[in-house]
């Protein structure tokens, strides 16, 4: 029989002459020959050796027994239609041995032809790599986070490491963006901790879809991310494109939800001397533009050191402010505009201190919610609002409800509805009077366990409703699976009855909307006469606002409102 290997240089040997030559190669080269099917019916020492099979148990057999199943099915598609051109085939092949592990070979294929032409059989040459591949592998999962795939810190410390000395060489700049999920913990435990991984894995796609050839993302922590930017004129524009892909919701197994991150930038060497100082400045940044609420992003500066100083000191700050109860809280009155009447009034918090001045909530709350004191600071408010609420009907024999603001974190935190209850008995305020407030933005993170909280409240004679509604993107059909008794129309949509654009046909709607679903309805921000007219014109129940009152102070809700209605 004559061997004319299309590949190799026209040299001539017997089958037999080929098989004693590489039985007596006594080298780490791995030998295997097949039929044109496939069938094995050669192989040396050293393939008996890797595969841990006997040679009785493989010649005779297809070569697909060695088969690992790591490879698609195209990849051999490919090989096949290579070799069975004539053509050699090179490659890497993840094998499975008899007794069940894997290794890796580089493989070269050599079809040997016939006198028509057709490959008849092959010839297989391959060379154990997995020592190497073991490496390749154990240095990727060294530099790379396991969950997202990402570069890790420990590959940022390098990159960190590149570019300062190459800034110091030329004098080229690069930005560092510290980014941040914002209430990372809210999602991580209110929809658990897969649910979190997997809005971790999420994300990092979606970063990754950003910057998809030069892999500047990296997981710096948990919910924390680096991004490294050359080119600084493009700092903006990158932010923004950042943020954009949160704009869009995440869809996570059940679960439907908004997220939305904080990026803190700094720049070297402009703003930062070392490495450490450029990682301490762009995590200052990002607490400053955390503390705007919302998918923001903020360039370090120089003066952010206090403000940071101030930040580190807030959460001990407001242990103590909680503590020794220095917190107070605000009474705004609400009134049916039917009536004319006061009906209640929601409480609002405030935080005086002697250092920092006056807090607004909106500043300290998203921080209480990230330090974890939102729950103490929740029961705080429900004890005090209670105390206050049953006193003053006492003794002014009134039905007052209170309206009180509960974060998503807490409703969704265990013991919740034990803790109302007890609340309840130690204050001995009729739950009739009690109203809690939870955002539209808490619904999103919808799950069996809120609506099961909210009948349980519901139970209890409390009343519930749903705050700045339509700010958030709940939908429908989301408001229906919960069992609510009042909508809270946002301030920016009654602002916008008197700016024209489509205020008026908003408000109609939501009121309709809510009445359609058997809803009481509340308008927050009420300014002026204006507004009321059109809120009155479309039945909407009750009102407040600055047209009626500012929230005041327990002492001033005393003497300015209930004295006045008592001496009616
Ligand atoms: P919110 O629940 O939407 O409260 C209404 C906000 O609008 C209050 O701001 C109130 O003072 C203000 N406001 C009322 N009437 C008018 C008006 O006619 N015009 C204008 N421009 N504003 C008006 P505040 O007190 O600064 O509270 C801000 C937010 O902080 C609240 O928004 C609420 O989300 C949160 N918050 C306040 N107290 C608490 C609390 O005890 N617990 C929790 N979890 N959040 C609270
Ligand atoms: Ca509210
Ligand atoms: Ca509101």
């Amino acid at each position: 029989m004559n061997i004319a290997p299309s590949s190799f240089n026209q040299a001539n040997y017997s089958l037999k002459e080929l098989q004693d030559i590489f039985s007596a190669l006594n080298s780490s080269i791995i030998v295997a020959i097949t039929d044109r099917t496939g069938r094995i019916t050669f192989v040396n020492d050293h393939f008996c050796k890797i595969s841990k099979y006997k040679r009785e148990e493989l010649v005779g057999q297809d070569h697909r027994l060695l088969n690992s199943g790591f490879h698609q099915k195209s990849f051999f598609r490919e090989m096949w239609k290579t070799i069975g051109k004539g053509e050699m085939w090179n490659g890497e092949v993840c094998n499975r041995a008899k007794d069940g592990s894997l290794y890796w070979v580089k493989t070269t294929i050599i079809p040997f032809m016939d006198e028509n032409d057709k490959p008849y059989q092959y010839i297989a040459i391959r060379v154990d790599i997995t020592a190497q591949k073991d490496i390749k592998k154990i240095t990727h999962i060294a530099y790379h986070d396991e969950l997202t795939g990402l570069p890790n810190r420990r590959k940022l410390e390098q990159r960190l490491e590149y570019e300062f000395h190459q800034s110091r060489r030329n004098g080229e700049k690069f930005a560092l963006f510290f980014i941040d999920v914002n209430r990372f913990k809210h999602i991580n435990d209110g929809l658990g901790h897969i649910i979190g991984d997997m809005f971790l894995v999420e994300m990092a796609n979606r970063l990754r879809s950003i910057d998809f050839t030069s892999n500047s993302f990296y997981r710096h922590n948990s919910d924390e991310f680096v991004f490294i930017l050359n080119d600084t004129s493009r700092i903006d524009e990158m932010a923004k494109e950042i943020l954009s892909i949160f704009h869009e919701s995440f869809i996570i197994d059940t679960y439907e939800f908004y997220a939305s991150i904080s990026i803190g930038i700094c720049v070297f060497p402009d703003q930062a001397n070392s490495i450490e100082e450029l990682l301490k400045n762009a995590d200052i940044a990002m607490y400053a533009a955390k503390t705007t609420r919302g998918n923001y992003y903020k360039l370090y500066l120089p003066n952010m050191d206090d403000d940071n100083d101030k930040w580190l000191m807030l959460e001990t700050k407001l242990h103590q402010a909680l503590k020794k109860d220095l917190l107070e809280l605000h009474y705004q009155p609400k009134i049916d505009l039917k009536t004319g009447a006061i009906v209640g009034m929601e409480a609002l918090l405030r935080w005086y201190d002697s250092d920092l001045g006056h807090l607004p909530p909106d500043r300290f709350i998203p921080f209480a919610e990230e330090c974890g004191l939102i729950n103490d600071i929740g029961v705080w408010v429900l004890r005090k609002a209670s105390i206050q609420t049953h006193h003053w009907n006492k003794v002014y024999g009134l039905n007052l409800q209170v309206a009180v603001n509960i974060s998503p974190i807490h409703i969704s935190a265990d013991g919740f509805v034990d803790m109302v209850r007890d609340v309840i008995a130690e204050t001995k305020i009729d739950p009739s009077t009690l109203e809690i407030e939870i955002t539209e933005m808490s619904m999103l993170d919808y799950t069996e366990k809120l609506i099961q909280t909210i009948g349980e409240l519901k139970a209890l004679g409390i009343t519930i409703s749903i705050d700045d509604f339509g700010t958030g993107y709940a939908s429908l059909n989301y408001l229906k699976k919960f069992p609510v008794d009042v909508l809270k129309i946002d301030r920016a949509f009654v602002q916008d009855i008197i700016s024209g654009k489509s205020g008026i046909a908003m408000i109609s709607a939501i009121i309709s909307l809510a009445h359609a679903m058997e809803l009481k309805v509340v308008a927050e921000g009420v300014e002026n006469e204006a507004e009321l007219n059109v809120l009155r014109k479309y039945g909407c129940e009750y009102v407040q606002g600055y047209y009626f009152s500012k929230p005041l102070s327990a002492e001033d809700f005393t003497m300015n409102i209930l004295e006045k209605v008592d001496s009616h």
